[in-house]
């Protein structure tokens, strides 16, 4: 573009926002949160039939169980890519699970581990990037140093993570999201599930933190197919190498949901070693509530139907006004995920501050920009998460289209400045 285009482009795009500043929004795209009509639509998990006992007779109103409920674990258990009495349901947050699965790492050895990952020096994980910032949280939290590894098509640059896993015994773990990815949407192909599961590690207590937080959460009609990483762990000779992690959060009640832990047997009894000290059992009626209400996998995935064509016509309308505003101008790109709950918007480097900061003064709330990176530090400062599920429709439209108008000024400016420069 010639600087007279560029300049043309600069001045229409501050219009524009003046304009949008001018309308006084109040909208919000931070968190990927279910929205009212998909809560209503589950709202049959409140409630409960017959007596509160389990198919063994069990009075599920007392205390124990600390497995969690067979039938609830077995609705799960084939999405999850777990065998059902590999597969622990627990409490409301998997999360929390992820957290407590590092605090006990780094307090009591896992199995295979020489010793505590809290008496390792330079304790690290790898962070794929760009990642979930609540898992860079944990990390934090806990001084453990993350070590970013780019993205690719296919889930993180598998080249990257062999090299550092084979020289370095300190990096103990890596964080996966591997169906429809938090925030890019991507999910992981055979041949990554199948090199994280074989890759020869310097620390014989490798583990990947597998959140399968979006399993059933497809927004097409072609689900996508994730190949099992439990059971190529096993066959490669790494048995204990995945802990996988998964919740209904997403699906009935989010914070009033059930979250699974699925591993090898030998990690099942780490696990149950630990949380036999912290809990009596977790609550079995929510559990049955969400049987009665899924009634089994047929049903779980009948339910993400109705979920998805909620929340479809939202994604879908990202990407139209993307295309339509931004399509074609070099100033941004953008996926258009399958499943999940995210869109992750690239725009030139050193501009992703810059218009989330601008959007937020016109009225648009986005998640800061860096969240999906290691400290909150997006070194090229190029990525925008877009968590569209909650808002309606028309907020949805009028938030994509205001933040389009961000991109548009930021970036053309830029663009402007670095040609006079
Ligand atoms: N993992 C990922 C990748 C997520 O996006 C989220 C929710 N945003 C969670 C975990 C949180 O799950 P839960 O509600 O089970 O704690």
């Amino acid at each position: 573009m010639s600087v007279d285009e560029l300049t043309g482009q600069v001045e229409r795009a501050r219009l524009d926002y003046e304009a949008l500043v001018a309308k006084g929004l109040k909208l919000d795209l931070t968190r990927g949160k279910p929205s009212p009509k998909q809560l209503d639509a589950a709202n049959g998990v409140l409630e409960l039939s017959g007596d509160p006992v389990s198919a063994d007779g069990t009075d599920l109103r007392n205390y124990g169980g600390l497995n969690g409920l067979p039938e609830v674990r077995a609705i799960f258990a084939e999405d999850l890519q777990v065998p059902v009495e590999q597969l622990l349901a627990a409490g409301n947050s998997s999360l929390e699970l992820m957290h407590d699965a590092i605090v006990y790492a780094l307090l009591g050895k896992v199995p295979g581990a020489e010793r505590r990952w809290a008496d390792v020096e330079g304790l690290a994980f790898l962070c794929p990037v760009p990642g979930y910032d609540r898992h860079f949280g944990i990390c934090e939290r806990y001084g453990i140093k993350m070590i970013p590894v780019p993205m690719t098509a296919e889930g993180p640059d598998m080249d990257v993570v062999e090299r550092l896993v084979a020289e370095d015994a300190a990096i103990k773990g890596i964080w996966c999201v591997p169906k429809y990815s938090n925030p890019d949407g991507t999910v992981y192909s055979d041949e990554t599930v199948r090199r994280l599961a074989a890759m020869q590690t310097a620390a014989p207590d490798f583990r990947i933190f597998w959140d399968n937080a979006y399993a059933v959460h497809h927004l097409t009609d072609s689900p996508a197919q994730l190949a099992d990483v439990l059971a190529l762990c096993a066959e490669n000779g790494n048995p204990d190498r995945v802990f996988v992690f998964g919740s209904s959060s997403k699906i009935t009640f989010a914070g009033a949901g059930v979250a699974f832990f699925g591993s090898s047997p030998a990690n099942i009894e780490w696990w149950l070693s630990h949380t036999v000290k912290r809990s009596i059992g977790p609550d079995k009626i929510n559990q049955l509530r969400h049987v009665q209400f899924l009634r089994d996998a047929e049903g779980l995935r009948a339910h993400m139907r109705t979920l998805a064509a909620l929340i479809r016509p939202k994604f879908d309308a990202v990407d139209k006004i993307l295309t339509a505003e931004l399509g074609g101008t070099g100033l941004a790109s953008w996926t258009a995920p399958a499943g999940g709950y995210f869109v992750s918007l690239q725009v030139p480097e050193g501009c992703a501050r810059e218009v989330v900061a601008k959007a937020k003064a016109a009225g648009i709330a986005i998640t800061p920009a860096g969240a999906t990176h290691p400290y909150g530090d997006d070194p090229t400062d190029q990525v925008i998460r877009i968590a569209p599920t909650y808002p309606e429709l028309p907020e949805v439209e009028a938030a994509i289209t205001g933040l389009a108008t961000c991109v548009r000024l930021v970036a053309s400016e830029k663009l402007l400045a670095d040609q006079a420069g």
